[in-house]
């Protein structure tokens, strides 16, 4: 009797045991998801708040981190410049105005009304004009050399 006692005590000890290791587990696993959460809540204030710095205070942010404004600036116009080339290359031009993604023939901004006329192509890229193969101006309609208008 006194042996069946000890032997049902210590099953339901490990019982325990292991039902206390069970929900140590699960705690775990809530903790550790919340702490992530947490994490890319935290991370994703911050870049808030350091965008409507950066937007609102920037020639502060300038003088306070040069560094990190001079990168941002950068990135900044790599960005712009890219996706200009981006919407040159798929035969479409951005609105320099609102930014606005348009069609290649648009005269005026569809978003801003700003004249786009002169939107032809990205600075960056290097034309060459397909009548005579001279270099073109960046943004120019007319070949400087033979006056062959820019498709
Ligand atoms: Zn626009
Ligand atoms: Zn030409």
């Amino acid at each position: 009797m006194d042996i069946f006692n000890k032997a049902k005590e210590s099953l339901s000890a490990a019982g325990k045991g292991f039902t206390q290791k069970a929900s140590d587990v699960s705690g775990l696993a809530k903790v550790t998801m919340k702490i992530k959460e947490e994490e890319k809540q935290l991370d994703q204030s911050l870049k808030e708040l350091g965008t409507l710095l950066f937007n609102q205070y920037n020639e502060e942010s300038k003088q306070l981190f040069p560094q990190q404004s001079e990168n941002i600036r950068q990135l900044y116009a790599a960005l712009q410049q890219d996706r200009e080339e981006l919407a040159y290359l798929k035969g479409k031009k951005i609105c320099p105005n609102c930014g606005a993604e348009l069609d290649g023939d648009v005269q005026r901004c569809t978003s801003c009304g700003m004249n786009v006329e002169n939107v032809v192509r990205p600075s960056r890229i290097q034309a060459y004009c397909q009548s005579c193969g001279a270099q073109l101006t960046p943004g120019s309609r007319f070949c400087n050399n033979c006056g062959a208008k820019i498709e």
